[in-house]
């Protein structure tokens, strides 16, 4: 193989995982080479258009997944440069202290983690500094400990929101705002990035304010000369030498041809369902079940939490242009009624009728789409899933992706949703219309559950877990397949349970703390 295809690290995929790793990477001076299957986002007016964005898919990949049935899958999951983060909510949460330990469920055990959360501490402060995450600490009381507190201030709730955020705390709560990655700049908005619009939450920031990973990371990274990025190549497959314990060659497929690359280390990044199916197409006679997959847990214990989108309709319209900025957690390791973990309450991005449109929810009587939409809080409600290993992807013959999962833990997702419907129910009464309002916001109240679809793999994690145990684990602690001496993966796949706060922090936190251990390595 020609010298100038071989690297000191390659890392497939450049989402929140390869990003932030490539990042951490570059001021070493190795050569590093990134792989990419997409391009870069176009800078377009769709960038910020609801219809092609919800209504049509316009980024969505159209590679079409199966179903364990043989239905055929419209993942909703997108392959550019900087991944899933260009079109993510960027609410950017550590998870709980707790979460690292084992949890008792209502459907079972949530296994603790193989570190701790001191371990990864340090990574998650230097993850929100790098991605400019805007909050505060310890108004959410289940906040875990941090060493240093957020560099930016929290993002400021619009009336509506305000107003909810103080009915809720009126009635015991401790609703709190959100970390969120944004480079908004509230006392200077003649000079702020971030222009707070309405189409944040799943769509690429057009004026590139958002913190993805692409601006923020890989950007950044390529300008250092020894780090090179090739877009559109495709990683196929991974090869290793005849004992097995190194990979000798990544297969790209790129404008048409195939080429081969290799590196000391070599690490995925792809997300958690194109990385278990990397490992997978990889199989050969050292690893007949797939790479590194002697412990056959390798696309196993799929999870992408249990969610659920819920409007709330008032008569009053909810006029919030930026809704993403409240949550509640006072219910995330139960309630004085139920002792289990209940999950997450906070918004997605406010909807408008052409996403409802994408999503057909029954429609109230005497609404439309468009009516609905200005009249609604939409929450976005999270639970934890729990990590069974018949919930799985798996390749079929051609190595196309199929997707095995069936719901979980779902009793404390639906009385999470109960919690919520007696909270809404004790809103104070508004001021404009007076009782009638009141009475119409609750009586006339349409609570639309609409629990995300299989397709909906936004929070994909857990199919090559990390741990101590090379019976039960893919990855070491230090995410390197127990199997293969130079392969790593950094994105979701090493998650051994999931939480119910968002995913990216604790990918890019943990890419951080890899970065470390390379850059120890490589020394
Ligand atoms: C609409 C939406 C909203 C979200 N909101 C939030 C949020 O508010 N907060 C939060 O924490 N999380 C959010 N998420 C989830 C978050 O984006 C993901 O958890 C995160 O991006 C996953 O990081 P990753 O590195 O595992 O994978 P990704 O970011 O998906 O990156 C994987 C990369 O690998 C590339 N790739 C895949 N296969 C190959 C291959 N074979 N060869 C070469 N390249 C390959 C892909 O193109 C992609 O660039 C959201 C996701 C979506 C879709
Ligand atoms: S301008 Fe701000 S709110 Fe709008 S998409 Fe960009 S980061 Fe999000």
């Amino acid at each position: 193989m020609a010298s100038d295809r071989h690297y000191d690290v390659i890392i497939i995929g450049t989402g929140a995982g390869g990003g932030t790793l490539a990042y951490a990477l570059a001021p070493s001076g190795k050569r590093i080479l990134l792989l990419e299957r997409g391009d870069y986002v176009p800078r377009e007016k769709d960038n910020w258009s609801t219809k092609a964005v919800n209504l049509e898919g316009k980024y969505n990949t159209k590679e079409v997944w199966r179903a364990a049935d043989g239905q055929e899958l419209h993942p909703h999951t997108n392959y550019w440069v900087g991944g899933n983060t260009k079109f993510y909510g960027a609410a950017l949460f550590r998870l709980r202290q707790e979460d690292f330990g084992e949890i008792k469920h209502w459907g079972g055990i949530s296994p603790a983690w193989p570190i701790s959360y001191e371990v990864l501490e340090p990574y998650y402060t230097q993850a929100e500094q790098l991605y400019h995450v805007h909050g505060r600490r310890r108004e959410d009381p289940t906040d875990p400990p941090a060493s240093a507190p957020y560099s930016h201030p929290p993002v400021s709730h619009e009336p509506r929101i305000q107003q909810l955020s103080d009915d809720f705390a009126r009635l015991g709560l401790k609703p709190f705002h959100v970390p969120l990655g944004v480079l908004l700049d509230e006392q200077d908005p003649r000079k702020s990035r971030c222009i707070r619009c309405d189409t944040c939450d799943g769509h690429p920031c057009l004026v590139s304010a958002k913190s993805d990973a692409q601006i923020l990371c890989v950007d950044p990274a390529l300008e250092h000369p020894n780090v090179t990025l090739l877009t559109r190549a495709y990683v196929s497959r991974l090869e290793t030498n005849p004992s097995g314990r190194e990979v000798t060659k990544v297969i790209v497929e790129r404008e048409g041809t195939t080429e081969a690359y290799s590196a000391d280390i070599v690490v995925t990044s792809c997300g958690a369902i194109n990385s278990a199916a990397l490992l997978l197409r990889s199989a050969n006679d050292k690893h007949p079940r797939g790479l590194a997959n002697g412990s056959d847990v390798v696309g196993r214990h799929y999870m992408g939490h249990v969610n659920s989108v819920l409007m709330a309709l008032s008569k009053c319209p909810n006029p919030t242009v930026f809704q993403k900025t409240l949550a509640v957690n006072d219910f995330y390791f139960g309630s004085k009624e139920w002792e289990f973990p209940m999950g997450h309450i906070s918004f997605v991005g406010k909807l408008d009728g052409q996403t409802l449109r994408a999503g057909a929810p029954a429609i109230a009587p005497g609404w439309t789409l468009e009516l609905m939409a200005k009249h609604s809080l939409d929450f976005w409600l999270t639970s934890e899933d729990l990590p069974d290993p018949n919930n799985r992807v798996t390749v079929d013959r051609e190595g196309n992706i199929v997707l095995t999962y069936q719901p979980n833990n779902e009793e404390g997702h639906t009385r999470l949703i109960e919690a919520l419907k007696g909270l809404m129910k004790q809103q104070t009464r508004c001021a404009v219309h007076g009782h009638e309002c009141h009475e119409g916001l609750f009586a006339r109240s349409l609570y639309l559950g609409q629990r995300i679809p299989l397709a909906g793999v936004a929070h994909q994690n857990g199919t090559i877990r990390f741990g101590w145990d090379p019976q039960t684990s893919a990855l070491d602690v230090n995410c390197r397949a127990h199997e293969v001496d130079n392969l790593y993966v950094v994105d979701a796949s090493f998650f051994p349970s999931s939480g119910a706060v968002n995913p990216a922090l604790t990918i890019m936190a943990n890419a951080l703390r890899v970065g470390d251990h390379l850059l120890e390595r490589l020394r």
